[in-house]
């Protein structure tokens, strides 16, 4: 019997992982340059933490949440996204009291779930790196949250790309939006998928959102939402696009852009891959303010603005940019051991040499010499240190330098002593 992963998930393998690792990392250098602080939430929360949160008509509550009942009967689910795991423990942890800098910004990375159809880029187990920022209303922090995850594609290496951005203005925006769009949407319903009819009435800022090809000449028509804003939805938004073009970060305004969880108000954007080769799945971040999203959870009035990315997205990106990760595989010693007789001391070689801070490696499957030295090559290892049974008997071991091909004897007592100066010695530059 052998048994497969689950459809829509991936093992992550060596090789791949120092990739998610160089993405991780830097988003770790990046995003503290900005003063966000990591936050850790469960993997799962109560349905209802997300229900709420992203509402009940989008696609993910409606069709795509690993919601099950516990033993103990209570309904939970995987976490399908980031942001309302976070708001939930904002508010449960009092972080907006008068002891917590403001805005308060955190960030996370981890898995994701969502019960979609697998395809290039879109997993049901999926991966985001994601920042929210609480505390405040202010346009200049809405373009400090884009320009970081323009900044952050930059450091990666990662260049052909578009911020697009809109807005959903405030209440008074989207109910005026709201009922000229049904008025639109019901004039044409007949030409709508079998889904969008629905959404209609439900949620109809979802028909703008749908995927289906059949819907794509009605939603091209729709009213904009930049014709419906309220003054302060405008200013609002005008706040964003004056600093943007004052910070000259290039962008796009796509009126029908919604984006797909319904907290979201005023400022939203997403930034695509123009790369060749991405597939369907160009959008690599998504993100915008979600006022009001922590009182719906309980919490005081308090304003937000976050996105996430998707860490699999980002590395098809890196992948189609001919992006070069660079390897963070380093060996600073292999020790090759010559003989039976030599196989403790050789363990003790190396767990010594680690001990001074350097990486090291050894042979653990009886391979002959010249496969060893093979070995020590092919790791890149910069030094190559090798005993013998006369060696062990002698109490020396041999170094030799990869790059320049010297070697020396040196006792063993002296590599016990201080394996840096040994290191030192063989790898400093030499003049003639
Ligand atoms: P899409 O429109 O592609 O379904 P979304 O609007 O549902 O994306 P968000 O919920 O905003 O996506 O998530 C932010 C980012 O997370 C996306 O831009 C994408 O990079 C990534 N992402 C979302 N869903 C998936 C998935 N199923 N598999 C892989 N990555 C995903
Ligand atoms: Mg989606």
């Amino acid at each position: 019997m052998s048994y497969q992963r689950p459809k829509g998930t991936n093992d992550i393998l060596p090789g791949e992982s120092n990739k998610w690792q160089f993405v991780e990392e830097t988003a770790r250098l990046v995003f503290s340059d900005y003063q966000y602080q990591e936050i850790r939430t469960p993997i799962f929360e109560h349905y209802e933490v997300i229900a709420r949160s992203v509402g009940d008509t989008t696609d993910i509550v409606s069709k795509e949440m690993y919601d099950f009942h516990d033993k103990g009967e209570r309904h939970v689910t995987l976490r399908p996204e980031g942001t309302a795991p976070i708001v939930r423990a904002y508010v449960e942890n009092k972080l907006f009291g008068p002891e917590f800098k403001k805005p308060y910004k955190v960030y996370y990375t981890g898995p994701m779930f969502r019960y979609e159809r697998p395809q290039k880029g879109r997993l049901r187990q999926f991966h985001q790196i994601g920042v929210e920022a609480f505390g405040s209303e202010n346009p200049s922090l809405d373009v400090e949250v884009m320009a970081m995850a323009m900044d952050f594609f930059k450091q990666l290496g990662i260049n052909q790309l578009r911020l697009v951005i809109n807005t959903l203005g405030d209440k008074e925006t989207r109910s005026n939006y709201r009922q000229a769009l049904i008025e639109y949407l019901e004039a044409h319903e007949a030409e709508l998928s079998e889904d969008s009819k629905r959404r209609l009435h439900e949620n109809p800022l979802r028909v703008l959102d749908s995927k289906d090809r059949k819907d794509q000449p009605v939603v091209a028509d729709a009213p904009s939402i930049l014709d419906y804003l309220s003054d302060y939805a405008k200013k609002y938004f005008e706040g964003v696009t004056k600093t943007l073009e004052y910070l000259n970060i290039p962008y796009e305004i796509d009126h029908r852009m919604v984006r797909g969880l319904d907290y979201y108000n005023h400022t939203i954007f997403e930034i695509m891959s123009d790369a060749p080769g991405m597939g369907a799945q160009t959008t690599i971040c998504g993100g915008g303010r979600y006022d009001g999203l922590v009182e719906e959870l309980g919490g005081p009035e308090t304003p937000g603005i976050g996105f996430a990315m998707g860490i699999e997205r980002i590395l098809l990106t890196l992948e189609q940019e001919d992006v070069m990760v660079p390897d963070a595989t380093n060996l600073d010693a292999y020790v090759v051991g010559l003989g039976e007789a030599t196989n403790m001391e050789t363990l003790k070689v190396v767990q010594a040499i680690r001990g001074f801070g350097f990486s090291a490696d050894r042979d653990f499957m009886g391979r002959k010499a010249k496969a060893q030295f093979k070995t020590a090559d092919k790791e890149g290892a910069k030094l190559v240190l090798t005993l013998g049974e006369d060696e062990l008997a002698n109490g020396v071991i041999n170094v030799k330098d990869s790059a320049t091909r010297e070697e020396k004897a040196f006792p063993l007592a002296d590599l016990y002593e201080n394996f840096a100066a040994i290191y030192d010695e063989m790898t400093a530059p030499k003049f003639d």
